[in-house]
């Protein structure tokens, strides 16, 4: 005698309930060839359906051996068992169970993206079994929109879709009013007529009368098992064509390909789209301000370096203040002597001293309180300042200690506000100076003091007229190009302390200045930054939050892909990227968002920059979240038992 099609052997499912075990199976022996159309009665809590989630393999025996096709399935593995599903078995569930998002045609469609079947082809075949099933027309309705008999020929059409050997129905006729389980009744045995083996639950003799072979369970053993005679012939007949069938061996099927997954995901996320916009914002809001901090951080820094560089980065400055203070006098040991010095070392190309006050100025009845300083003619070019208008004082001017004066943008709009300040006098305290040129704005300096608010007065006359005294605040250096800066230091430092003793000053170049200056600025931007990754793991953890509540919304969904043959890893995968997608879609929307929040803030006056490569972090930090934080979601749904989730309502 060949092997039978399915074939139970002292099979026993014991449930532990409390202390006791309840013995849903008890010692079940039952042998199924292919073709027969099979009814199982009882009474509810007999154990009806327990035997059907062993027969489809979404549960295993506690005791005893399951075969399919001579195979033992508890040598399966999980791919293997759901393979098995997925080519053999088609469930038919009481309350049809179809997915609320999908269309009929996409219901009966969904398990053959299981098997890797195309887009075009499992649709065309879906639309194909849906027109056999009487669904013609229907194909675009979503289940709500369908009559109860509708709803389970769509799922029978999806139990069908992977050419299905055995149809398991459990209760199939159950929700249906009469005549809509007659039709299915009907497809049924016209199913059978083509081969297909049915084995079908019912506690309706009426329905049960269908079938060829009645078996009926009580209490969890099989009570009795009656065969009509027409169909002991039919059963022989097609138990002959049973063993050419088997299969040698049980492939698992490949993965899903990413692109259904996202497919699949799209669609889920559409259909939750208020939850997914909450998610999204949180992933937006953290690369946003990723985004944004850098921009701001790197926009100030850069802005710096800009004024470092505008100041002229081949400058030095010597500065009364260094190791050696001692006294009060030490304060003011720099002098125009000095700069004299410094004059004469090779590599030093302008050196212009300079001294300066906070002075009351005056010009007809306006009053300003602001800088003076006293120079060199050097001073213009040392700093490279252009003039707006007029011309910068002359040695000449130096020598006849001529009162005229150059003023900056600021003071000029202070003093000046409706007049052309070229020609005109200011008074610095007591002495009346001649304006006799304007300078060219230069903005903030690199600590954020206004370079503008200034008037520069000849050396010598102020000496005379307004500061007294020949020590100086600064002397700025010029090094000429292809002269090494620190060795310039160097020869400076030793010059001055030579003639005055001991060394009272420093020498800055502003290398060291924009130094110290990106510094400070590095870290605010890396201080911005660990704020804002700090909101991105914020949303990371909202990801998981979310997609934690999906997965147990979806329960129903999970377990009846598995029930149709998706793999562990294929619900895995598909979880994956639906948290990848957020991640990535999230990642792009804050970039986004971040760059046009900059800008807004940008027309505010505030530097920003920016650069390529925070945005690619932040866009692949979301990435990385969604996928971390997505994973134990994603196991969690693999993981589900499709016989509980099933069961829920
Ligand atoms: P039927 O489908 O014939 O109504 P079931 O197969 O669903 O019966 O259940 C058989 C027995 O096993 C019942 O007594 C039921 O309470 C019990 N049972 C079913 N599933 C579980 C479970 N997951 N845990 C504990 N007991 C269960
Ligand atoms: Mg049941």
């Amino acid at each position: 005698m060949s092997a039978a099609f399915i074939e139970l052997k002292e099979v026993c499912r014991y449930y532990q309930s409390g202390d006791s075990e309840l013995k849903a199976l008890d010692q079940v022996n039952l042998r199924i060839n292919k073709g027969e159309f099979v009814a199982i009665m009882g009474q509810s809590g007999s154990g009806k359906s327990t035997l059907m989630n062993l027969l489809g393999c979404l549960d295993k025996p506690t005791s005893g051996e399951y075969l399919v096709n001579g195979f033992s399935v508890s040598d399966l593995s999980q791919d293997q068992e759901s393979a098995l599903r997925l080519s053999t078995f088609g469930f038919v569930f009481q309350r049809y169970q179809l997915l609320g998002n999908y269309t009929a045609q996409e219901n009966a469609a969904m398990p053959a993206i299981y098997r890797a079947a195309g887009y075009e082809e499992r649709m065309q075949k879906a639309a194909d079994l849906l027109a056999r099933l009487g669904l013609a027309g229907r194909e675009l309705n979503r289940p709500s929109e369908l009559s109860g008999g509708q709803q389970q020929r769509v799922s029978i059409a999806r139990a069908l879709i992977n050419g299905a050997e055995v149809i398991l129905a459990d209760e199939p006729t159950g929700a249906l009013d009469s005549e809509s389980g007659q039709q299915v009744l009907s497809l049924l045995k016209e199913l059978h007529a083509e081969g297909v083996t049915i084995i079908l639950i019912t506690h309706d003799a009426e329905v049960a009368a269908h079938a060829q072979r009645i078996i009926k369970i009580k209490d969890g053993r099989i009570e009795s098992d009656q065969n009509s005679t027409e169909a002991e012939t039919d059963v022989t007949a097609i138990e002959a064509d049973n063993s050419s069938h088997g299969h040698s061996q049980i492939n698992p099927y490949p993965n899903i390909s990413i692109l259904e997954s996202i497919k699949t995901s799209l669609t889920s996320l559409k259909a939750n789209w208020f939850r997914t916009f909450l998610t999204l914002l949180g992933i937006i809001i953290g690369v946003g301000s990723v985004v944004l901090m850098m921009a701001i951080g790197e926009g100030s820094k850069k802005q710096v370096l800009e004024r470092i560089q505008a100041m002229g980065s081949d400058l030095m400055i010597v500065i009364p203040g260094g190791p050696n203070i001692r006294k009060r006098e030490d304060w003011t040991s720099l002098k125009v002597a000095d700069a004299n010095l410094v004059k004469e070392i090779e590599g030093v190309e302008i050196v212009a001293p300079e001294k300066n006050a906070q002075t009351t100025m005056r010009a007809g009845n306006r009053d300003y309180n602001g800088k003076v300083l006293a120079t060199y003619p050097e001073y213009k070019a040392v700093r490279t300042w252009e003039m707006a208008s007029g011309v910068f004082f002359t040695h000449e001017d130096m020598r006849e200690l001529a009162p005229v004066a150059v003023i900056g943008e600021t003071v000029a709009q202070m003093l000046f506000p409706d007049r052309d300040p070229i020609g005109q006098y200011v008074f610095l305290k007591k002495s009346q100076f001649q304006i006799i040129g304007l300078l060219r704005s230069k903005g903030a300096s690199p600590n954020g003091d206004d370079m503008d608010d200034v008037v520069l007065v000849p050396f010598s006359t102020a000496k005379v007229k307004l500061l007294g005294g020949d020590h100086l605040g600064r002397i700025t250096i010029k090094v000429a190009e292809g002269y090494d800066k620190q060795l310039v230091k160097n020869q400076v430092t030793a010059a001055i302390t030579a003639r005055q003793g001991r060394q009272t000053f420093r020498v800055r170049t502003m290398d060291s200045f924009s130094q110290t200056l990106t510094k400070t600025q590095e870290t605010l931007t890396l201080l911005l930054g660990s704020v804002a990754a700090i909101s991105l793991i914020v949303g990371g953890i909202g990801v998981m939050n979310i997609m934690l509540v999906s997965v147990s919304e979806r329960r129903r969904e999970i377990g009846l892909r598995i029930a149709t043959g998706a793999k562990p890893s294929d619900i895995m995968r598909q979880f994956n990227i639906e948290a990848l997608v957020v991640g990535a879609f999230g990642g792009a929307l804050g970039v986004l968002f971040g760059i046009l929040v900059a800008l807004a803030v940008g027309a505010f006056n505030v530097a920003i920059s920016f650069s390529l490569l925070p945005a690619l972090i932040a866009f692949s930090s979301a990435v990385v979240v969604g996928l971390v934080f997505g994973h134990t979601p994603a196991r969690k749904a693999a993981n589900l038992d499709p016989i509980r989730a099933l069961s829920e309502e």
